[in-house]
């Protein structure tokens, strides 16, 4: 048996003992009785005194619940009915911070846009029309809200995706900005009235529109209030002789619709299990370990995670080591893994997945979804579950989470138990892994090769004038780095197995600290301190900070005067990422320097 650098015994690989799936599933029975949890309610106080009870009857565990105050918004009631070309009421359901309309409704003529991406709304005026587009995570339904309100729709009607004859009606939120709002935030917020529908519903309109007119009535009312959170939470020491000064951060939302069976009382359930095994062997962890499980996460827009970020920031940037995601565990008939996790983490992830499910799981680049509060402050994330096959998906309208995500159809049926297993080891490997290994296991390099892609995207998407000489400088300070971060490698790999080396302390430190520069720079498109609004579409582009000017100024004229103030912008952002290649490679070179 390997030993871990406390010279003990290692946890073994795939965990054959100690994970308890009788008891995650007893937890998730008791879990989804806490229906339609929302901020607030009294079904999100008995989930989280129940988290708090098992946890603090696990030894080596401190468990409390952390108070505080974010903005979220209630339903009170829609109404949507078909005018013409004949009269049906269809079903229909708020999305929470739409805008209230008067007791009578708004009436008008109804468009469908699609995806509702800033493309589909080319050569079409949205002005005072009610607009239906389809729900998928391109670009997510917050996005579309606010898309839908650039271009002066009256109201944004969300058709559900799953399958064409399904009737089930979503549920969700537009308020867009992430976490608890500041003053300029709420001026941000999409301000437009927004519904929504059925995936049957949402066709039998489409096939009205394909040869008629036709015109419809809503009616919406919601409340937005600040509400004290109720968000549970427990802390793992290490009890090794020699703990480590750092910290691995485990989280999943608790606050849930529906009947919210996958999403997300069997993430939350494998949590509680995870925290008793990670518990149990806290003397072969080097590492603490928090777990989270958030409270406003859909309609307050991962309220939780990022007060957590923001009121343990220096903690958190002093120590995280990574942010672990647990949602969307065990769907029914899930099958294909896709990991939305930060480049630097993909080594490691494939070598855990390739032992525990066999194969490295799809790797994509994490965006602003899935309580990822950490892009700002630089914390790597991770974040990988089994979704449907590209046929399947199809099918479904891109139900990536199921036809029966956020509705109360969300119910035990919808759970593969054999699949929560197996994503629950998943996720049980990699923390293990973050907590037992001495040196903490990510690579820079494949970091600066896609920042090389990002370079060469970019040369293709747009002219010369505008990225010379900017991205030729990043290009030589990123081959720079590459070159440094091999070097430091080589030395992390000799640090393996020697946690009581003081070098190994400063590979670690060094690791983190790339994290904090490069992530904000490369991998977010605001300051460290703040968070990028929910879904950001440009988070998926390369470059984003620069893309997202540079698209701007695709679409300005020169005669218009904020023409040079973008080209302002886009000077001061191309400066930020030169900015943090040069300090990154500065501490590289630093540490090599002195050993
Ligand atoms: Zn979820």
């Amino acid at each position: 048996m390997s030993k871990d650098a406390c010279g003990e015994d290692r946890l073994g690989h795939h965990n054959k003992s100690g994970f308890d799936m009788d008891a995650v599933w007893r937890h998730v029975i008791v879990l989804s009785n806490f229906t339609d949890r929302l901020a607030g309610t009294e079904n999100i106080e008995k989930a989280s005194n129940y988290i708090v009870n098992y946890l603090e009857k696990i030894g080596g565990v401190r468990a409390w619940i952390d108070r505080f105050y974010f903005l979220t918004s209630y339903p009170e009631y829609s109404y949507f009915e078909i005018l013409e070309p004949e009269s049906k009421i269809v079903n229909s359901f708020p999305n929470l911070f739409s805008e209230n309309t008067p007791p009578e409704g708004v009436t008008g003529d109804l468009i469908y846009v699609g995806s509702g991406d800033e493309e589909s709304y080319r050569g079409i005026d949205a002005a005072g029309k009610l607009v239906l587009a389809e729900l998928s995570y391109s670009p997510p339904r917050t996005e579309k809200a606010r898309i839908a309100s650039i271009n002066n729709a009256k109201a944004l009607i969300i058709m559900n995706w799953g399958r064409r004859e399904s009737r089930t009606v979503g549920r969700g939120a537009i308020k867009g900005v992430w976490g608890p709002p500041t003053p300029e935030d709420m001026e941000r917020i999409p301000r437009i009235i927004s519904l929504n529908i059925s995936r049957y519903d949402g066709e039998y309109i489409r096939r009205l529109l394909s040869h008629r007119r036709v015109k419809a009535r809503i009616k919406v009312k919601v409340e937005n209030k600040w509400v004290c959170s109720s968000q549970p939470m427990c802390r793992i020491y290490s009890a090794c002789s020699q703990p480590m000064d750092e910290l691995i951060i485990v989280g999943g939302h608790l606050e849930a619709w529906g009947g919210t069976v996958t999403d997300n009382s069997a993430g939350n359930a494998v949590m509680l299990e995870m925290v008793k095994v990670l518990a149990e062997n806290r003397s072969k962890i080097l590492r603490s370990l928090v777990f989270g499980f958030w409270d406003g996460h859909e309609i307050g827009e991962a309220a939780g995670s990022a007060w957590f970020v923001d009121n343990y920031w220096v903690e958190l940037n002093e120590g995280g080591v990574a942010y672990v995601n647990v949602d969307a565990c065990g769907l029914a008939g899930a099958s294909r893994f896709v990991s939305y996790s930060s480049p630097e983490t993909w080594a490691f992830l494939e070598e855990v997945e390739k032992e525990v499910i066999g194969k490295p799981s799809e790797k994509r680049l994490p965006l602003k979804f899935g309580d990822n509060s950490f892009l700002g402050i630089g914390i790597p994330y991770i974040f990988t579950f089994a979704t449907f096959t590209e046929e399947e998906l199809k099918k479904s309208g891109e139900a990536v989470f199921g036809w029966w995500y956020h509705s109360e159809e969300d119910t035990i049926d919808k759970l593969d138990r054999e699949m929560l297993g197996i994503q629950a080891k998943l996720y049980l490997e990699y923390v293990l892994r973050l907590a037992c290994e001495a040196v903490v296991p990510f690579d820079f390099t494949q970091f600066t090769r896609l920042v090389k892609t990002d370079i060469a995207q970019i040369r293709e998407a747009f002219s010369k004038e505008w990225t010379e000489p900017y991205l030729s400088r990043i290009e030589a300070r990123v081959n720079e780095l590459e070159i440094l971060i091999y070097e430091v490698n080589k030395i992390a790999r000799e640090c393996k197995n020697s946690r009581e080396n003081t070098l190994t302390k400063s590979v670690n430190k060094l690791l983190l600290t790339l994290s904090r520069i490069l992530i904000p720079a490369f991998r977010s498109t605001v300051d460290k301190y703040s968070h990028d609004v929910y879904g950001n579409i440009f988070l998926a582009k390369p470059l984003p900070r620069v893309y997202k000017i540079l698209a701007s100024l695709t679409k300005t004229s020169r005669e218009d005067w904020t023409w040079h103030a973008l080209k302002v912008s886009l000077t001061r952002q191309f400066n930020m990422l030169i900015d943090a290649l040069i300090n990154a490679s500065f501490i590289c070179r630093t540490f090599l320097n002195r050993i």
